[in-house]
């Protein structure tokens, strides 16, 4: 209460506008909480200068309002840093390199920690911003250029998977080529060699087709291939693979098959060919029965791809053998040894 009454005394003494900035600097003056103000001050009464309204003023100023701003001005610097700082890592993160801006975001964000000078604080922030903005628009030229590559490298990707499924694939009937089922086969050779159970080949071939084309033509020909190709590609079990490898002589790759499996669903195959009368799309003409020998292997362990492959052909050459339209295991080691 007695420096408030000290305080109020002065202002009324030099005839000083009795407002909360000027009762403030007297304030301060009595309780000695501001002492450059208090030593300020001191001065100006022992050089008998006269104190108005506006020295209040100028000492308000000096001593409470700047020292707001700086300190408005320090959290501002030092949220203005942290921003900084954010976007240094994140450029950092997207591996851009920015050593110049990242360079001139350090000095201003150790600036901006230590001044209380609204000026100085004013330059930081005007080169901050220039610098930014040029940031930003090298980021929106990249990120348009990103955009760019990334439409055009999905739009090549789109071109080459359709390539690559097209290498793959028989033009006819859509089942995969020789080529693809020699690299697949490889594949699933290894997957049954690291556990992955039993592996079948199913190897088919239209009996008697010399007499189809010569009958009927070659496109009716080409009818009955698709015709077989369908028949053998839905009877393929999960994760297997129906080829044609020429003419009209197919393969099925059965994964998780063994050769009793395997003989079934081949033994399904041939009946469903020969269940189906075909007819000429053309003339609507009776194609007769048609019909297909098979041959099946099983992957024995570590053998060579081609290997199984070829025992499933012999099969097929017995199953021809003795007759057509039939189903032939491969010829068991007991049979051979004996
Ligand atoms: P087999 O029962 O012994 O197999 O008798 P086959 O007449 O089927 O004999 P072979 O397998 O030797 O005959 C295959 C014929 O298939 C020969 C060829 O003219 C014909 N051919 C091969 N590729 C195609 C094709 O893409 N389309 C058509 N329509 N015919 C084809
Ligand atoms: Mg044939
Ligand atoms: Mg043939």
């Amino acid at each position: 209460m007695a420096i408030a009454d000290a305080a109020l005394k002065s202002l009324k003494e030099r005839k000083i506008t009795p407002s909360p900035e000027n009762y403030a600097v007297w304030l301060a003056y009595h309780s000695s909480i501001q002492a450059e103000l208090r030593a300020e001050l001191d001065m100006m009464i022992a050089a008998k200068r006269v104190i108005n309204d506006h020295i209040c003023d100028k000492l308000y100023i000096k001593y409470f309002e700047d020292l707001a701003i700086g300190s408005r001005m320090m959290k501002a610097g030092g949220k203005m840093a942290a921003e900084m700082e954010d976007v240094r890592k994140g450029l950092l993160k997207a591996g851009i390199k920015t050593k110049a801006y990242g360079e001139q975001l350090e000095v201003a964000k150790r600036e901006l920690a230590k001044t209380d000078s609204p000026l100085i604080t004013l330059d930081l922030v005007d080169g901050l911003v220039g610098a930014t903005g040029e940031m930003a628009a090298q980021s929106r030229h990249l990120e348009t250029k990103l955009e760019e590559s990334s439409i055009e490298i999905e739009a090549l990707r789109v071109q080459l998977e359709q390539v690559r499924i097209e290498a793959a694939t028989d033009s006819l009937t859509g089942l995969a080529n020789r080529k693809e089922f020699d690299s697949r086969l490889v594949e699933m050779c290894t997957a049954s060699d690291q556990g992955a159970g039993p592996l079948a080949i199913i190897m088919a071939d239209i009996d008697f087709f010399k007499r189809i084309n010569d009958t009927f033509g070659h496109q009716t020909g080409d009818q009955v291939i698709r015709f077989v190709a369908t028949v053998m590609d839905r009877a393929k079990p999960k994760g297997g693979i129906v080829a044609r490898l020429g003419g009209e002589e197919f393969a099925m790759i059965a994964p998780m098959t063994d050769r009793k499996v395997a003989m079934a669903i081949a033994e399904k195959i041939r009946q469903t060919v020969e269940g189906k009368r075909l007819v000429r799309r053309a003339s609507n003409e009776d194609l007769g029965k048609i019909t297909i020998s098979l041959g099946v292997s099983q992957r024995r362990q570590a053998e060579k791809p081609t290997e199984m492959v070829e025992r499933a052909d012999a099969a097929l050459y017995n199953s021809k053998r003795n007759g057509r339209n039939r189903v032939s295991p491969e010829e068991s080691v007991s049979i051979k040894a004996a």
